[in-house]
């Protein structure tokens, strides 16, 4: 008997994640990534709660563990870096944090020999019928899959594709950020420091300990930015932090500098449903929380979890599958999303009254 096979749209932490449980489930997967190879860049992710359980689902929680960036806590400082109060570790890293790289990593080696990963291509359109999606590419020819899953993020384009999307559907909070790392020219170790604000600036280093990891956000009442090339988020960067003291001219000049520049806003994705058809969402491109939840990484993987299980619960029937999946995830992503919002608006960034 053939094995069914799906497509998953997106190789970050939802993707693979989803990857490895259903090929456990005896399915043929195949993986889109857009970008040419794995991506390296972005800081650190974390984990709490059931997302545990999904790590050790997978059997990776004891190797994220010797990766564990080991925080020892922040210290809250003024806009001329004296200290106003010191925070433990908890407040910001979750039950386990790690740098986005390494989970990134584990991921694709878990997942490398049983999985097809197609690099450098997207998927430009979908067309469902009673036997299942033909999917088109961008660069490789045309192919059948029984399922498709978005997992492609916040600006998902399965989403688009197969939902007929736009940004309509993300809530921005009011914040974007940048995050990169330089030389750990100011010798932490392993306590963060946090200037808070409208124009807020967060370090840590961790390991390698001669890097500095920084996170530079700022108030904006627009997302657009996510999709403007890095000299005009690097521009926007610059304008908001323009008069800044303490070290902002300097990281500023250092973030140019970077080969590991990520930037992102502080968005929530809310849709009605998370799947049409044959095709499901999950992750950031589902119901993304924003990062100031803290939460988007877990709810990747237990999103990633539910619905490999709830698929195999329903012996592969995905109408029910996909119902049962999002009946059962939608309280979580509710509260996590509540969470972001009041996160966001605590650094200084805004919720917009209409969040429910
Ligand atoms: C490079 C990067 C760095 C990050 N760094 C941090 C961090 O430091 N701290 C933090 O808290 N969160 C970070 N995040 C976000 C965090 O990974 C997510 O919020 C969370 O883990 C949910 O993951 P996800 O897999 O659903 O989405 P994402 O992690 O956003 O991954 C989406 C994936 O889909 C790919 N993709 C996008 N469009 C297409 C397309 N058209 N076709 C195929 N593939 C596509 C993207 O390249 C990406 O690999 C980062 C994300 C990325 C992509």
């Amino acid at each position: 008997m053939t094995k069914p096979n799906v497509l998953i749209s997106g190789a970050s932490v939802a993707g693979p994640a989803l990857a490895y449980f259903l090929h456990r489930g005896g399915y043929d997967v195949t993986v889109v990534e857009r970008a040419p190879a794995l991506r390296d860049s972005g800081y650190a992710v974390d984990f709490r709660g059931t997302a545990l359980d999904a790590l050790d689902a997978m059997g990776i929680r004891d190797e994220l563990r010797d990766h564990e960036t080991r925080m020892r806590g922040t210290t809250i400082v003024d806009e001329t870096g004296n200290e106003i109060v010191q925070l433990p570790a908890e407040a910001f890293g979750g039950e386990l944090e790690v740098p986005k790289r390494d989970l990134t990593r584990i991921l694709h080696r878990i997942t490398a020999d049983d999985v097809e990963y197609l690099f450098d291509d997207s998927i430009t359109a979908l067309t469902e019928d009673a036997a299942g999606v033909t999917v088109e590419f961008e660069r490789h020819a045309a192919r059948e899959f029984d399922l498709v899953f978005g997992a492609d993020g916040v600006h998902s384009n399965v989403r688009n594709l197969a939902f007929g999307t736009n940004d309509d559907v993300l809530r921005h909070l009011g914040m974007s950020g940048a995050g990169f790392s330089t030389p750990n020219y100011l010798g932490l170790d392993g306590r963060g420091l946090l200037q808070p604000g409208k124009a807020a600036v967060y370090l840590f280093s961790t390991s390698p300990a001669d890097r500095l990891t920084v996170s530079l956000s700022f108030a904006t009442d627009s997302p657009a930015l996510d999709r403007r090339t890095r000299a005009e988020q690097e521009q926007a960067l610059r304008a908001a932090f323009a008069g800044h003291g303490w070290e902002a001219p300097r990281l500023l000049t250092a973030m140019s500098e970077a080969d590991d520049f990520y930037f992102a806003s502080s968005c929530q994705v809310h849709l009605d449903h998370w799947h049409r058809g044959r095709v499901a969402l999950l992750g950031d491109a589902g119901y993304c929380a924003a990062p100031t939840s803290g939460m988007g990484t877990s709810q990747a993987l237990v999103g990633a979890w539910t619905l490999a299980r709830e698929l195999s619960a329903a012996g592969g029937r995905h109408e029910i599958a996909y119902t049962a999946y999002e009946q059962r995830l939608r309280p979580y992503v509710a509260e996590n999303q509540a969470a972001g919002r009041h996160a966001a608006a605590s650094f200084g960034g805004e919720a917009p009254p209409s969040a429910p």
